[in-house]
């Protein structure tokens, strides 16, 4: 039996939806949300992303300014613009597209981004709190896996969830949320040995990996779920994920594609964090006023 495929741009557009109706409510309270996002240097990818969340943004009625500097802007100007945002009531939201420059620590910028703007989620004290099950910013492809399993029906709890690939950014948070939601999770990475063993025994494969078609049917049990995280090129220069699609789907009980799966969720979260920032600036107004 071939797998349903989760259809993330469906589930992507329903959200940016409800959104966007939200947004329309928080103006009315004399609130636009606001997101910056800081471009270093010539990066076509990184380019493309930043062009795609102003675009978002303002289809979703909320305000966004783009800051560009040249790929030898120094670390210190770079840090004192964050803090002008930082300062800045008419933005919720900031953003320093990855990767920067050798010369400037990706960490002392998004360290000094104030956690209360990590709409990113990339903040160690936003890290932290979602490892601790607190109520914060969670970064948006992570988060956005969550949202599609949970909207396609997905139970989680008690489920053996095997997240391959533990990057800061997408491995190790989204095996965190699962883990946050009563799933066993396992971990696996490089140095892992048998893969396939481990993914063999999952209920849910995520695959956070970065090389195409990298996960074949032999690394799946009939009915899993499989969640391919990668955005790759394969030799002839087209799009495509981490998992071998058409194999793993006559296999897999559920399964997203590249593109179309994962992908459209990830700005669609970054648009939900911004819209809940602002939402908590709009809170803590009402507290001092009152
Ligand atoms: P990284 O390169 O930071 O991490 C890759 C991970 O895969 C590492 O943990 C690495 O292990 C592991 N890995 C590499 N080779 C193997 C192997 N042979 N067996 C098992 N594990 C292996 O990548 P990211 O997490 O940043 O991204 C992963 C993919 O997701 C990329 O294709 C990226 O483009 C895509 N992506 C998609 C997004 C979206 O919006 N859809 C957003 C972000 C990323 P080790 O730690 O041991 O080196």
């Amino acid at each position: 039996m071939t797998a349903q495929i989760i259809n993330g741009k469906e589930i992507a557009n329903r959200k940016k939806q409800e959104i966007s109706v939200e947004v329309e409510q928080l103006k009315k309270s004399g609130v636009t949300p606001g997101l910056a996002v800081i471009l270093v240097g010539d990066n076509q990818a990184s380019k493309t992303y930043v062009r795609s969340k102003q675009k978002t943004c303002n289809d979703l009625g909320m305000h966004s300014v783009l800051i560009e500097y040249a790929e030898s802007v120094s670390e210190d100007e770079l840090l004192s613009k964050i803090a002008q945002l930082n300062g800045d009531d008419s933005i919720h939201g900031i953003l320093v597209q990855l990767p920067l420059p050798a010369h400037i620590s990706e960490m002392k910028v998004i360290e000094t981004i104030s956690p209360a703007k990590d709409v990113d989620g990339f903040h160690p004290i936003n890290i932290g709190r979602m490892m601790i099950g607190q109520d914060t910013f969670i970064s948006c492809t992570p988060y956005g896996i969550l949202v599609l399993l949970k909207e396609s029906g997905i139970e989680l709890e008690g489920k053996h969830v095997v997240v391959v690939g533990r990057s800061n950014i997408v491995g190790k948070p989204v095996g965190q949320l699962m883990l946050n939601e009563n799933a066993t999770v396992t971990y696996c990475h490089s140095r892992t040995k048998d893969l396939e063993k481990i993914t063999q025994s999952a209920d849910i494969i995520i695959a956070a990996v970065g090389k195409s078609g990298f996960i074949t049917k032999n690394h799946v049990k009939q009915g899993a779920v499989v969640i391919d995280v990668g955005i790759n090129r394969n030799s002839e220069g087209k799009l495509c994920g981490d998992v071998s699609f058409e194999e793993v789907k006559e296999k897999a009980g559920h399964i997203t594609p590249v593109p179309g799966g994962v992908g459209p969720m990830t700005i669609t979260m970054l648009m939900y964090n911004t819209l809940k920032s602002a939402r908590n600036s709009l809170s803590k107004l009402q507290r001092t006023n009152s």
